[in-house]
């Protein structure tokens, strides 16, 4: 892997924030856009920008055309049997949603759901919202110091009333990778149906779900170097049979009268209205560009980052990381001794340096810790170790004017 040559690929790692060269360490709230999704969505807009699925002209035509490609491309990317088990969404959030007033229709009360505590808040607060409108009880499973889930305890919270067990691939606050094979095996031996959230995962790890046997697979491409506003929901066909369409509109149709609607087959019955044209053409260029470094070497390359970040962040006293697993992508969380974390984020940006501070959407794993929030950087497969060893002496800069 030639990281100088895919550099040269991201036109904003060129630019200065105060003065200094950017250093981008907020890859796991976004990532950034490589040129050639840059020129897909400037080749969109300037050649064939038109309406999909009904246009007899040769825009409509090229635009659907290139759309539908896409979605072939990310059936591919993520090992799905069929095409129309991707539905295009416009993200993480939006693909949960989905399915969580989908299953409204599905419970009853006393019926139970299943989270892990590592959960974002997109996560977390539609299954409250299922919760209160079905009388079903939600679950959770707790997690450990080092920031992993107590398998034992899920273990035994799964049974009969089980209806839906949901859980992060990869933490966004901590970086731990969840078991999810086990997970998955042990909500299918009682009936209950798994959705994983992908939106961290798959920057780093290829997902096949077939052979993870997966009900629902979700994520954003804004995370994958493709543009904001487009993500997906993978589900079985079985699965997005039984579920009811989620708003209607145009699209979702198949005929349309006053005394009844019949819906479109999938995945248009989940697409109502026109969806994010130029952004899911974009995300199919994006997962191409990732394909082409190839996930193998991105997890190498960035394990090594990894290793490299912590060893040095540890020689800094007081420094401490949540979020310990062997099994972690490239996202360190941390404190130093009683600094707000807010405040070492505003010195390290003025020093030209993105990190993310806060709750990073993750408020329950912050009161286990019992801490306001952490400083969060992630890395990536364009970051490099020099970059790295910049940050940490900054960061040493900003604790010496703190303390
Ligand atoms: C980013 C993220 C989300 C939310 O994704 P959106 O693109 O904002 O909808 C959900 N879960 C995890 C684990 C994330 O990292």
């Amino acid at each position: 892997m030639n990281v100088d040559k895919i550099r040269e690929d991201f036109p904003i790692l060129k630019r200065t924030v105060h003065g200094k060269p950017l250093i981008y360490f907020d890859n796991a709230a976004t990532s950034q856009t490589p040129q050639i999704v840059i020129d897909t969505i400037v080749d969109y807009y300037s050649n064939y920008n038109a309406n999909i699925h009904r246009g007899v002209h040769t825009l409509s035509q090229e635009a659907t055309d290139k759309y539908e490609e896409a979605r072939i491309k990310i059936q591919h990317h993520f090992n799905a049997k069929n095409a129309f088990e991707i539905i295009l969404t416009s993200g993480t959030t939006h693909s949960i949603n989905m399915v969580a007033s989908g299953f409204s229709s599905l419970l009853k009360k006393g019926d139970e759901i299943i989270v892990s505590a590592l959960e974002h808040h997109s996560n977390i607060v539609p299954w409250q919202m299922l919760c209160e409108k079905t009388g079903a009880i939600l679950k959770v499973i707790p997690m450990n110091l080092e920031g992993s889930l107590q398998m034992d305890v899920y273990h035994n919270l799964v049974n009969e009333k089980t209806k839906l067990v949901f859980c992060n691939h990869v933490s966004n606050a901590l970086g731990t990778v969840n078991p999810i094979e086990e997970i998955i095996e042990k909500a299918h031996q009682f009936g209950a149906a798994v959705l994983i959230d992908g939106a961290q995962a798959t920057p780093h790890i290829k997902p096949d779900v077939q052979a993870l046997d997966v009900d629902f697979y979700v994520a954003s491409a804004h995370k994958l170097c493709g543009p904001t506003g487009v993500g997906l929901l993978y589900g079985k066909e079985e699965w997005l049979q039984k579920l009811p369409p989620y708003q209607g509109g145009g699209e979702m149709i198949a005929t349309v009268s006053f005394e009844k609607t019949t819906y479109a087959g999938l995945p248009h019955k989940f697409e109502a209205g026109t969806p994010n044209i130029c952004g899911g053409i974009a995300f199919g260029a994006a997962l191409d560009y990732m394909n082409s470094i190839g996930f193998d070497n991105i997890a190498t390359y960035e394990e090594e980052l990894l290793h490299y970040g912590t060893s040095e962040l540890l020689k800094i006293e007081g420094l401490k990381i949540y979020g310990t697993t062997a099994e972690k992508t490239a996202v360190i969380s941390f404190n130093v001794g009683k600094i707000h974390p807010y405040d070492i984020g505003a010195i390290l940006d003025k020093l030209g340096v993105a990190v993310r501070t806060g709750h990073h959407c993750a408020q329950p794993i912050m009161d286990f810790y019992k801490i306001p929030g952490t400083i969060r950087a992630s890395f990536s497969f364009y970051n490099t170790k020099e970059e790295i060893a910049i940050f940490i002496t900054a960061l040493k800069k900003a604790v010496l004017m703190l303390s």
